[in-house]
């Protein structure tokens, strides 16, 4: 696997590069985002991470280019802790996922395996399958096992954000930030409230279904949820 690391900070661009290396993938570094735009259209990387703040050309730039150009590569951005907005708009210019910083290395590790399993969004459909659920992305509609499901709309939103990592753990901070655009001012009972109710149409589907396929919204005790599908 090899990578291309968009990052201004020598300091955490080499320390990110030497552990990555100790995990086998392959590592380019670029110092600035004109300098990293360039190298991410002349070379077939497998992921781009990109910092968002860079000199010459911020990191937002270089994914709204890197997807003009026609790109599929899976991008995860870098950004500051708190930089909400940064978050949501990162992921309108197409940039596949992000990690706040500071973060755990493993975690950025977690969230690079995940962005090379899946296909890049840029090559979804409106309209993607995820085990038996069936998503229509533009309509903004849910359907399980050929049942539609009559979701609100962060209860649309939610589903969406689970279908787009599924089979992940997901924290309720990053429930709040991809779904609701805000870590701080959203509760986590307004989270818990949403998910039930998501769930139980999930479970109302399925028990009408002929054929129940198994997907589900789990809790994990202490870090949050996943959705299962298999
Ligand atoms: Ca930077």
């Amino acid at each position: 696997m090899w990578l291309l690391l968009i990052e201004d900070e020598t300091r955490l661009a080499t320390f990110l590069k030497m552990g990555l290396e100790e995990e086998g993938y392959i590592v380019d570094i670029a110092g600035d985002g004109a300098e990293g735009e360039a190298m991410a259209l002349a070379n077939a990387y497998d992921a781009l991470i990109i910092d968002w703040r860079l000199p010459q050309q911020d990191g937002k730039t270089v994914v709204e280019h890197v997807r003009a150009a026609g790109r599929e590569v899976p991008i995860l951005m870098l950004t500051a802790l708190g930089d909400v907005e940064h978050r949501v708009a990162g992921l309108d210019a197409g940039a596949d996922d992000y990690m706040p910083k500071p973060f755990k290395f493993e975690e950025l590790l977690a969230r690079l395996r995940a962005l090379l399993r899946r296909p890049p969004l840029t090559m979804q459909e409106d309209v993607f399958q995820v085990g038996a659920l069936e998503l229509d992305t533009k309509r903004r509609q849910a359907a399980l096992g050929g049942t539609r499901l009559d979701l609100r709309t962060k209860e649309y939103a939610l589903l969406e954000d689970f279908a787009r990592h599924p089979n992940e753990v997901v924290s309720r901070t990053v429930i709040a930030e991809r779904v609701w655009g805000d870590a701080f001012y959203v509760t986590d009972n307004v989270i818990d409230v949403t998910i039930s109710g998501l769930r139980q149409k999930l479970v109302g589907a399925q028990s009408a279904s002929p054929a129940p396929q198994a997907v589900r919204i789990e809790t994990v005790r202490g870090v949050g949820y996943r959705l299962a599908t298999e």
